[in-house]
């Protein structure tokens, strides 16, 4: 198992996770800035991730792992080979989140829920209600980073790598700005 340092060492090593001063999409002001997508460009790292995880699980038996595209493409991928299961993943028709492509859940299958970073967990819990509907056996939900820290309630037991608040400030009373950091606009940096 990975210490929670450890952990937290491979999202800002791939800069999934930024620490600083940033302006978020909403305005408002942060220290820290999360891109769960950056920790995914590397294999290795999203293979490290995905073995934690998945050994919480174990004694489980799993037969479908699926998250909702873009993001629980990957970690659906990685989980599933890990686990000896199959990926699949739901997307977006119109407004709902459907299986596509010829994906289908057979009555019998024990499924695990996964996402690669929940806020307020809106797609996963689409994902619980549309599996929730074929009547199979869901085994829980893993997420490799909770935003809500722990506040969002799938209903499900839920494993996370990385449970943190999103801790913003009016720009008014951004405690950075008073300290005359510089703000930076996340994405805006040419690497
Ligand atoms: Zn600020």
């Amino acid at each position: 198992m990975l210490t929670n340092k450890e952990i937290e060492n491979i999202f800002l090593e791939s800069e999934a996770l930024l620490k600083g001063h940033f302006r978020l999409t909403s305005g408002r002001h942060s220290d820290q800035y999360m891109q769960c997508a950056k920790v995914l460009q590397y294999p290795h790292f999203t293979e490290t991730l995905c073995k934690d995880l998945a050994e919480r699980f174990q004694g489980e038996k799993i037969d479908v792992v699926i998250g909702p595209a873009m993001g629980g493409i990957i970690v659906a991928y990685e989980m599933a080979r890990q686990l000896k299961a199959k990926a699949i993943f739901a997307e977006r028709v119109n407004e709902n989140l459907e299986l596509r492509r010829g994906f289908c859940i057979m009555p019998e299958d024990n499924v695990l829920i996964v996402e690669d970073v929940i806020t307020t967990g809106g797609s996963i819990k689409e994902v619980i209600d549309l599996v929730r509907g074929t009547g199979v056996n869901i085994v829980g939900a893993a997420l490799l980073v909770d935003r809500s820290a722990g506040k969002v309630d799938l209903g499900v037991r839920t494993e996370s790598l990385l449970s943190m608040e999103v801790i913003s400030y009016e720009e008014e009373e951004c405690p950075l700005c008073k300290e005359n950091i510089p703000v930076v606009k996340p994405g805006s940096r040419k690497i």
